[in-house]
């Protein structure tokens, strides 16, 4: 961000929240101000979860006005907050501009993961996901990214170093591609990863993305997190299928780019999560697994299958039980590490693909798709996770 704009008076008030702490050096210089400043409000908003400025106790009252008069720190609104009965729990978040999205969080254990949205629906349209057929209406700022993980931490009071129901990862892996919304996804990880906000070390905090490659290559510069690809078939034919995307970036680049991403970085054993997610007489064959140890055999990796989690007209169907287990010890027999992602929170269609918030869909996406759907006589309900919005 510009410091002019940091500090423009007739503008809207900066809003503190979503600064990286880069972002909020700057801000600070550009007041005249000292650099241990930024790292006091960082931690006072991150740490202490204050959205109040005059509450910054070892702030000077005099720049504690001066703060209050230019920004603000205003996180996203919670609309509804909804517990599964095994313990996943959602939030629906509205954003600016009549929309919703989604955050859940899934406790397994001593870990408890949040799965982040970047974007307001999705423009890439995978044929096997919901968000994608909610089509798009905006990226969320990087406030109302880092805004989804500093209201979790506030539910689970998780800056009481006891309260067992910590954040302890967080994975890009709700509405939207966040390869697509880069600076601010960047910005938000930025401060997952920071010691005076949300410490979570590398490995805990995870970018999926399906494969926007020219972004893939340069996030090296920017950020180190763990990787996941969503692959979900094992050559191009098909993936041009299920992941458009892949006309324009074909598997082969996809690779190679994830796999100079975990080069560039400094840990040797780095491995990309392979995200394969299946579905009934589509991807779920012997041949397909085949190919995929075949694919994959350069790229240090681990694979994980997820059974595709169903949703209304979606017009496919999960893979089988004998079918998962065939295809991964297939993988196995081939050396692969293979994990099958359980199945979390469905009952309040918080799982995998479910996600689908409330988009203001600006691309006629959703109206279109509800048109085949009735040319195809079918009920064209796709599921509001919360419809109260
Ligand atoms: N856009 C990014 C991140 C969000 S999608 C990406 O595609 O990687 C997160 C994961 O959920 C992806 O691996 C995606 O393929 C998976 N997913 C989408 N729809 C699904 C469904 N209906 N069932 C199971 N997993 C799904
Ligand atoms: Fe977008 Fe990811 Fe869904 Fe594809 S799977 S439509 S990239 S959110």
């Amino acid at each position: 961000m510009p410091q002019t704009d940091l500090i423009d008076k007739s503008k809207q008030p900066v809003n503190l929240l979503g600064l990286s702490p880069a972002q909020m050096e700057a801000f600070f210089e550009s007041l005249g101000e000292k650099k241990f400043r930024a790292t006091q409000v960082i931690k006072w908003i991150h740490q202490h979860g204050v959205e109040d400025i005059e509450q910054m106790t070892n702030i000077s009252k005099p720049l504690r006005e001066k703060l209050a008069d230019l920004a603000e720190i205003r996180a996203p609104e919670v609309i509804a907050d909804h517990l599964s009965q095994d313990g996943t729990r959602k939030w629906l978040i509205r954003v600016d501009g009549g929309s919703a999205v989604e955050t859940v969080f899934i406790p397994e254990g001593e870990r408890g993961t949040l799965c982040v949205s970047s974007q307001v629906g999705c423009s890439l349209d995978c044929s096997f996901c919901s968000t994608g057929k909610q089509g798009f209406n905006r990226d969320l700022t990087s406030a109302e990214i880092i805004g989804q993980v500093w209201i979790a931490a506030k539910a689970f009071d998780s800056l009481v170093p006891t309260s067992p129901r910590k954040v302890t990862n967080v994975v890009m892996m709700g509405m939207g591609e966040p390869l697509l919304n880069f600076d601010n996804s960047v910005a938000a990880m930025q401060l997952m990863l920071h010691d005076n906000a949300y410490g979570l070390s590398k490995r805990r905090v995870t970018l999926s993305t399906s494969g926007v490659v020219p972004e893939l290559d340069r996030l090296a510069d920017f950020v180190d997190v763990s990787l996941a690809i969503s692959l979900h078939a094992p050559n191009d034919e098909l993936r041009n299928q299920l992941v458009p995307i892949n006309r324009k970036y074909p598997i082969k680049e996809f690779l190679r780019s994830a796999n100079e991403y975990i080069a560039k970085m400094p840990d040797t054993h780095r491995k990309v999560t392979v995200e394969y997610t299946m579905m009934r007489n589509v991807n779920d064959r012997p041949e397909h697994a085949e190919q995929l140890a075949e694919v994959l055999k350069d790229t240090p990796c681990k694979i994980n299958l997820i059974p595709f989690n169903p949703f209304p007209n979606s017009g496919y169907e999960r893979v089988s039980n004998t079918s998962l287990q065939k295809f991964r010890d297939i993988l196995y027999g081939k050396g692969y590490i293979v994990t099958v992602r359980t199945t979390r929170g469905d009952d309040i269609d918080a799982a995998c693909g479910q996600l689908a918030g409330a988009v203001n869909d600006l691309t006629r996406r959703s109206a279109r798709y509800k048109e085949q759907a009735q040319k195809a006589h079918v009920d064209t309900s796709i599921p509001m996770a919360a419809v109260d919005v």
